[in-house]
């Protein structure tokens, strides 16, 4: 995923790359969530005003265990997002990067497909030659990802009491007359 400065023309460069699932995996480790698909990732380099803006997008299949009932939850992220990469020398030297031009020029691009709209522009740096796209993407996956994940919005859960699957059937457990200091403590352990 690398894209050397070269190639990008005046007119910009669009390049389509493939995440695969040994990479996404090891993105993915330790966070709870599994790829069940390649990325595919759609990017679009411009040379602006003191380095590169880079607009990229793509959809993340990913799956965990739902936090109330522990089955599987699939989920489908959109992701957009649009970065500065400004290179190394102009952050060192006597360069000050001109935001507010950047900006304009963000926004003249118009793009706005993903239903996650970045507000601030991003900014990285790079060694003003080679722009490497997976280390970006594998930022933007992992910041796409929601705190858990429910396999539907009104998942029933597991009976605290007997573990039934309640999205399955009742189960016929005693809960009305819960002691309220219980139900207070089942509610902050549904919640966790
Ligand atoms: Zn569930
Ligand atoms: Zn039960």
């Amino acid at each position: 995923m690398l894209v050397k400065i070269d190639q990008i023309r005046d007119a910009g460069l669009h390049v389509d790359e493939q995440m695969n699932l040994e990479l996404l995996g090891a993105t993915l480790e330790g966070s709870g969530f599994r790829a069940t698909e390649p990325l595919k990732v759609s990017a679009d380099f411009r040379k602006v005003s003191g380095g590169v803006l880079l607009s990229g997008k793509f959809t993340s299949r990913v799956v965990a265990d739902c936090k109330r009932c522990l089955t599987e939850a699939k989920l489908e992220l959109p992701v957009s997002f649009t970065i500065n990469l400004v290179p190394e020398s102009l952050v060192r030297g006597e360069g000050v990067l001109d935001e507010e031009e950047l900006e304009e020029k963000d926004r003249g691009h118009g793009e706005s497909g993903g239903s996650f709209a970045m507000d601030a522009t991003d900014e990285e740096v790079f060694d003003g030659k080679v722009i490497d796209l997976e280390p970006i993407v594998r930022e933007q996956l992992l910041l796409a990802l929601p705190m858990s994940a429910v396999c539907r919005e009104d998942c029933g859960g597991l009976c605290t009491n007997c573990g039934q699957n309640l999205n399955d059937k009742q189960c016929g457990c005693e809960t009305k007359f819960v002691d309220p200091r219980l139900a207070a403590l089942k509610n902050i352990k549904l919640q966790g």
